[in-house]
């Protein structure tokens, strides 16, 4: 669990009961931190790419 009460792994708040292992996190539950992972990465590839033109 997380400082503000919420997953890691889902980013739901956290209630008595919830876990679930590493295979569940996939497909039919919603990612917060994956989406912000690849849009991180996604700005950061293309900002090498906008670099890459002015050098
Ligand atoms: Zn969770």
């Amino acid at each position: 669990m997380q400082d503000d009460g919420t997953c890691p792994v889902c980013g739901e708040q956290v209630i008595e009961g919830h876990a679930h292992s590493d295979a569940e996190t996939a497909a039919d539950e919603k990612a917060p931190w994956h989406f912000k992972l690849m849009v991180v990465a996604l700005v950061l590839y293309l900002g090498f790419r906008l670099v890459d033109v002015f050098i």
